[in-house]
Formats: C-alpha cells, structure tokens, sequence
C-alpha cells in the first residue's frame, strides 16, 4: 500500500536511504553495481513529470551513470534466472509422485511471504523456494560477476531501485548473505528515492541521449519484463516450463489467460499431457480469501502466484504517489507492450542466462543454485 507516506501532519516520514548511495559514490575504493526493477521503468518518469513517450528505460540507464553508479544492470536479467529455478522446481514437484505440496506458491513478493509465513504456517512450505529477483541479483552480483571481473566482491556496493518498500526489509533476511561478502544487496531504493536523487543531481533526463544496460547482467527478455505485474511471474514461468516439457516454444502469448487487473484470476491449461490448474491474485484481501477457500478445500490449484499489492508491482508501495489515482492498470499495460516488443520471450533464451549456467551455475536446481539463488527454510 501507500499509506506510508499520508500522514497529514508528516510526522510518519518513510525510510530514505539516498544518503548512504552518496556515501557510497563518493568513495573511490567502492564499485557501484545499481539493478532496476521491471515495474520502475513503468512509473519513474511520473515522479519527475516527463511524458511517458520520454521516460523511456534508455533514458533512465542514461541518468543512472550520469548520476555514477559504475555499472546499470537489469533485475529482469535475475527475473529470467528466477523463472529458471522456478520453473525448473514446478516440473519436479509435477513428476514426484510422493509431492503432496500443493498449490506451489510463488516466492518472489516478501510482502506475500511474510503474510503467508505469519497467517498461514501450515502451507509455509508450499512457497517456491527460489529467491526474488532482487536477491538473486546480488548473489550473482557478489559471486559470478565479482569472479569474471576480477574484483574483491567486499568492494562491491550492491544497490536495487524497487517499486517497493518491503524490498528493503528482504533484503536483510538471514538467507540473503549468501555470497559471503556481506549481504547480497547492500542498499534497496524505492522509485521515489530515485528520483530524488535525479533531482538532488540536478539532472534533466528529458535531454539525456538513451543509454543502454552494462553488460553481462543486461540481457533481458520480455518474459523477465513482465514479472511487474500480476499475472506475469505465472505467464513467464509457464512459457519455461512448457519448453522443457515439450522441447518447443510455444506461440509466446500462449499462456495470456492469467491476465488480468481483477485481483484473482483463474486459468487452465496442458502441461505434458497433465492439466495445470493455475491461478493469479494480488491484494492481500484477494489473498486471504484465496487461502481461506484452499484451506477449506473449496478450490484446488497447482500454481499460485500472489503479489501483495494490487496490480502487482507496478502498483507497489515505492513507486510515485498521484492522489487517489490507483496506476496499476496504466503501467502494467506498458509492460505487456515492452514485452511483445522484444525480440526474445522466453527466460530460457536469454544469452547471458544460458552462458550464466554454462560459465558458472551449471544447470537450474544445482549445487550452486542452491546455495546462492534458494531460500533454505
Ligand atoms: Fe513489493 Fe508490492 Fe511487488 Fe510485493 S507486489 S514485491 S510488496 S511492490
């Protein structure tokens, strides 16, 4: 939600940790590693009033060095990983015979975890255990890219801007230190602080020539893109999963049903010869009710995706505030459009995904993976 930031009289003020980027920008012993969320490049010119033709991702790379972060990476890079792990983890527990966990839930809003750890213990175990994209970034951040650039992963400052607020709380849990070089994200933006910190730079993104992602982190696909929003973590993961299943792509808009800005929507399809019954809902009232109906056994599903705000993330508690105007149902479109626009769909064709496995994970669910991109209980 974003209550956070009306209290009338703003003595209820909002964390801001833009200082400690400054801190981190001014020391020369430091590298900078900023990723962007999916859901941010849908919202961020709002806050410092660009038309939405000009608030384009290449302009928002384009500030982000001007500001001087040493590398700008994409978290829908990780989105592609998580949808691997995830994916990968779905056809697994659909060919136990002995997996008695379901619906798998999905992982990657802590918002969500947190409701689902606390309101609904029993079922805690349903939740995939891959990380957030967030998370995965910086483990892979602080391991493969520390290795393949030569530097001490201790100097790495690991930076996330979200459209989030509960992103800043994920990223201090006990199993999100897992590089060994101090936490894995090291300091998480909302959209907000981003702009402030456009602002307290005096930078004119509008005149700013577009810039594109740092490579290897970079590469994305429309798949990854579409995490920030409702619907776009079960879509993504089903188009990996029906790849590994059939061996094929399927038309990439194949798994479109989940769509959708009703706060729950349910869906059906053919896996391997094996009904899948999904459903997609954000909202933690649409939440609630959804658990109170499968405790109660008057629905059944195999995949739930939840995300607690509503709208998914493009309607997340960091991004701009336009009073009383709910924007999700603006900027998740946006989103959909950026993924059809991109020349690759499917996670699992991302290159710098497959080299990510080749070079260093070597396969979905392995010994690394495990250890740096899963939650362990
Ligand atoms: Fe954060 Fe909301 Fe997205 Fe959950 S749905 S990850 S709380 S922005």
């Amino acid at each position: 939600g974003q209550c956070i930031t009306h209290c009338p009289t703003g003595a209820l003020r909002e964390r801001d940790d833009t200082s400690k980027i400054f801190r981190a920008l001014a020391d020369p012993e430091t590298i900078t590693v900023v990723q962007v969320a999916p859901a941010v490049r849908a919202a961020w010119g709002e806050a410092l009033d660009m038309p939405a033709y000009m608030a384009t991702e290449g302009r928002m790379v384009a500030a982000l060095k001007k500001i001087g972060f040493d590398y700008v990476f994409d978290t829908n890079f990780s989105a592609d990983l998580t949808i691997m792990e995830e994916g990968n983890e779905l056809l697994v527990r659909l060919v136990d015979p002995e997996e008695k966990r379901w619906p798998m839930f999905t992982s990657c809003c802590p918002a969500w975890v947190r409701f689902m750890k606390s309101q609904y213990p029993e079922m805690a175990d349903h939740l995939s255990t891959a990380k957030s994209p967030q998370q995965m970034f910086g483990a892979i951040t602080k391991s493969y890219f520390a290795e393949k650039t030569g530097v001490d992963p201790k100097k790495i400052c690991s930076i996330s801007i979200m459209p989030c607020v509960s992103k800043k709380m994920e990223s201090v849990l006990p199993d999100m230190y897992s590089a060994g070089a101090g936490a894995d994200v090291d300091i998480v933006l909302t959209t907000r602080e981003f702009a402030r910190l456009v602002r307290a730079e005096h930078i004119a993104p509008a005149l700013l020539t577009e810039e594109a992602f740092d490579s290897p982190l970079g590469e994305s696909t429309g798949a990854g893109v579409i995490f920030g929003v409702t619907g776009g973590v079960m879509e993504a993961a089903l188009r990996t999963a029906y790849y590994c299943v059939e061996g094929v792509n399927p038309p990439p808009d194949t798994f479109s049903d989940v769509r959708g800005f009703e706060g729950r929507k349910e869906a059906s399809f053919t896996l391997g010869g094996k009904k899948l019954r999904t459903c997609t809902v954000s909202g933690l009232k649409n939440a609630r009710d959804l658990m109170e109906d499968i405790r109660s056994g008057a629905v059944h599903y195999d995949f739930v995706e939840v995300m607690a705000c509503p709208g998914g993330c493009v309607g997340g508690g960091g991004q701009p505030i336009l009073d009383g105007v709910e924007m999700a149902d603006v900027r998740g479109p946006k989103l959909y459009k950026l993924d059809s626009q991109r020349p690759l769909r499917f996670s699992h064709d991302n290159p710098e995904i497959i080299r990510l496995y080749e070079e260093y994970l070597e396969k979905p669910l392995g010994e690394k993976s495990h250890h740096l991109l899963h939650t362990h209980g």
